[in-house]
């Protein structure tokens, strides 16, 4: 094969292959390559100016995709540049993304395939460390964050997520309107949500905001009426049945826990059973769940008030929404389930943020979805120490889903 053939094989745009080593025994390829003759325009990695005078060569050694079964490397000749603002630099090529000794393609492919398998599938797929992988997937990440163009914020969400006993909670940030996490902050106080107002926001970006759907704790309704004090709070579905989920398994604790024998052995793992909606369970879970209602009606009547709570969100005028929330606390009267009786104090406390659901039209499940989403991710990556790798890792998550549909809809 001549050296022309080789050049068009490795396809890099303004590139030719002059020399190459071929070693069967270790299936590894080697490409030395430099610039074609009328490939002139040198351009500064320091500032982007456009230069035409090189001042020195030099070799750098890049891994690129593998050809069939052979690693591929190739070897450049670079230049080094002497720009006016910046000195002398190294010119910056779009084969080259970073200082890191992979090309531009072969971070794409190993970020692309980050997309959809564990860093360990993908370290193995390609050869390489795991940290490697995740520090190319976290530039690869960057590059896509850095290009694109950012939609105005106008109907938040704020969520906060348990990240376990050392870490605690994690403030997270969405856009409603798009369904992407935007920000995170360590904790959950009022100072965490103070830092994204004032840190990620101008003053004119804080007033486009209309609408936040935020969880009933006062910290973050504090730091709501402090910097956008326009915004109408909403206290959504999803995160007031949190409390009513918390509520009925606070009655079940309290009414199984002198219990023992037989009674623990049906309780024992029906947490979730409790927690799920019964249109969502399988016959087999509906029969489970009645051996326990069997056992403790108090248990039963509070799953049921639960679940007629749900219902708080069929109505969108205010009037009726009112009258049934209404209805639903006088259901509580006599029944004695203290846990219950705290939640209906709850909600009368914010029923100005749970009637603004009619008041004002807001993407339903968004927080659930961005929440369910990073959690996904957590479990899948074992831990994010870095948050802002997560974050980015959530946000492209979100932004291909709906290219996604976007996609199918043109279709
Ligand atoms: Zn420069």
């Amino acid at each position: 094969m001549r050296e022309n053939e080789w050049t068009k094989l490795l396809g890099w745009p303004g590139y030719r292959v002059y020399r190459h080593e071929i070693d069967e025994h270790g299936k590894t390829l080697k490409l030395w390559v430099r610039r074609k003759r009328g490939n002139r325009k040198l351009v500064c990695s320091g500032c982007g100016r456009k230069l035409t005078e090189a001042c020195d060569i030099y070799q750098r050694e890049v891994r690129d995709l593998p050809w069939s079964e052979y690693r591929a490397t190739v070897v450049l000749e670079l230049y080094r540049v002497r720009c006016p603002d910046c000195g002398l630099k190294t010119e910056k090529i779009a084969q080259l993304p970073s200082k890191a000794p992979f090309s531009k393609r072969l971070e794409e492919a190993v970020g692309l395939a980050c997309e959809s398998a564990a860093v360990r599938r993908v370290a193995q797929q390609f050869g390489l460390a795991g940290s490697t992988v995740r520090a190319i997937d976290l530039r690869y990440l960057e590059r896509w964050a850095a290009a694109r163009r950012k939609p105005a914020l106008r109907q938040m969400g704020v969520d906060e997520i348990h990240l376990g006993k050392k870490q605690k909670f994690l403030t997270v940030v969405s856009n409603l309107e798009t369904g992407e996490p935007l920000w995170f902050g360590r904790e959950r106080k009022k100072e965490t949500l103070d830092e994204f107002f004032e840190k990620q926001l101008s003053s004119f970006q804080r007033s486009a905001i209309r609408a936040a759907c935020v969880d009933m704790w006062e910290p973050y309704r504090q730091s709501l009426e402090q910097w956008v004090p326009r915004c109408r709070i909403v206290y959504d579905k999803f995160h007031i049945m949190q409390h009513a989920g918390a509520a009925v398994d606070e009655v079940r604790r309290a009414e199984f826990f002198r219990k023992g024998g037989a009674a623990r052995e049906v309780v024992k793992g029906k947490r979730w059973l409790l927690l799920s909606r019964w249109v969502h369970l399988n016959t087999h879970k509906k029969r489970q769940l009645n051996e326990l209602f069997a056992l403790n009606r108090r248990v039963m009547k509070a799953y049921l008030l639960k679940e007629s709570l749900d219902r708080l969100w069929s109505y969108t005028y205010e009037g009726a929404m009112l009258r049934y929330l209404k209805s639903w606390i006088d259901q509580l009267r006599w029944q004695r389930l203290k846990p219950m009786e705290k939640l209906a104090r709850m909600l009368l406390d914010h029923l100005d943020g749970i009637v603004n659901y009619c008041r004002i039209k807001i993407p339903m499940g968004v927080v659930e979805a961005v929440n369910g989403n990073i959690k996904a991710l957590l479990r899948r990556g074992r831990g994010y120490r870095d948050l802002n790798y997560l974050l980015l890792k959530a946000q492209r998550l979100a932004a291909t889903k709906t290219e996604f549909v976007a996609f199918r809809k043109a279709a």
